[in-house]
């Protein structure tokens, strides 16, 4: 593999604050739209991707990501599409654990859907990933082919235990789904708690077209806590790990519960990152339209200076928050562009 043809950084070490005085220092990178699931919440079957061309390369993104921590990135999630299909990402993962070695970066982490973790996970833990989120949304093999359309379920098991003997602290990430789901969330809390991994729940959004009603699937965390608590005792705890999840800890299992609450209570008020799509598009709200194109800025020149000033121009146009809205009367999603686009 040939190195990495970066650029030096010489930007003085600042730090990105937004017009509601947030401070940003997460950014969450989408590498790919690309998927080896299709699972039905997030994705049409016949969706049709970006062409190849309209990427970033990898030494694109490394460079950005690089000026972003820089900027005062402190974590650093990858995300997609499924970011362990893009071609040569161990490239791109290791140029960036520099950043872990030397200090500048807290956390370089990944949201996965753990098919490639079996190969992947000893090499993510040589260069210095720590934890990964692992998204399963049900422990049944055949509604778990169902609902990824093309997941193998115990591939994906095989990913999570070669990730736990690599030492990487997994967390599983569920999408709450109204009369899919429900009945089997405790079991599926046991079932992690049981194995030392956190779990976080996480509700619908109303992102991108699917082949689906979104009101069929919605299933508010409220009504799924309120259930959970005629078995279980939650007591909230402060614990946060950088994200929007709000965390309990569980009685009964001695293990933690996040609740990822969009569309009930929104956390936007808390709300410290950004996020960058695979062909340099950054948009400052998950759940809003506007964006800034990073990659003209990126290619328009060979310093960083350019750059940096469309990111603190697009910083300064973060909104307040999002709107989601899933109920029969809208018909179309609160944001046209699926999930997958920017990796949630
Ligand atoms: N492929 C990786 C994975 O499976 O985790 C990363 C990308 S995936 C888009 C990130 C997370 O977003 C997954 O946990 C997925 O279940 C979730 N997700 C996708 N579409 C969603 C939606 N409309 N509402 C809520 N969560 C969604």
């Amino acid at each position: 593999m040939q190195a990495s043809k970066t650029q030096p950084i010489n930007l003085p070490q600042s730090s990105m604050i937004d017009p509601f005085g947030r401070t940003i220092d997460y950014l969450r990178v989408s590498v790919t739209d690309r998927c080896d699931f299709r699972c039905v919440y997030c994705m049409a079957e016949d969706m049709t991707f970006l062409p190849k061309r309209d990427l970033l390369s990898l030494e694109e993104l490394d460079r950005l990501c690089s000026v972003f921590i820089e900027k005062g990135v402190r974590r650093l999630r990858l995300t997609g599409g499924e970011p362990l299909v893009r071609k040569n990402i161990m490239h791109l993962i290791r140029q960036l654990s520099r950043h872990i070695r030397s200090g500048a970066l807290e956390e370089l982490t990944l949201t996965s859907n753990g098919s490639q973790l079996e190969r992947f996970a000893g090499e993510l833990a040589d260069c210095g990933v720590r934890r990964i989120n692992v998204s399963i949304d049900t422990l049944d093999p055949e509604k778990f082919q169902a609902i990824t359309r093309w997941g193998k379920l115990d591939k994906v098991m095989r990913g999570i235990e070669a990730a736990e003997a690599a030492g990487l602290h997994v967390k599983i990430n569920t999408v709450a789904l109204k009369g899919f789901n429900e009945q089997e969330i405790p079991e599926m809390m046991r079932w992690a708690h049981g194995r030392g991994m956190d779990m976080t729940v996480i509700e619908t959004m109303p992102m991108g077209e699917i082949d689906a009603d979104r009101t069929d699937q919605y299933l508010p965390l409220s009504l799924l806590r309120a259930s959970l608590e005629h078995d279980f005792t939650l007591n909230d705890i402060p614990f946060k790990t950088g994200g929007p999840a709000r965390y309990v800890e569980v009685a009964e299992t001695g293990g933690r519960l996040g609740f990822i609450t969009p569309m009930t209570h929104n956390f936007c008020e808390s709300c410290n990152r950004v996020r960058i799509t695979c062909t340099g598009t950054l948009y400052m709200c998950l759940g809003q339209d506007d964006a800034a194109d990073l990659r003209e800025a990126l290619r328009a020149s060979e310093g960083n200076e350019l750059l940096s000033s469309a990111i603190d121009e697009a910083i300064g146009r973060k909104p307040k928050g999002h709107d989601f809205v899933i109920d029969r009367r809208t018909k179309r999603p609160s944001v046209s562009r699926h999930m997958s686009v920017t990796g949630g």
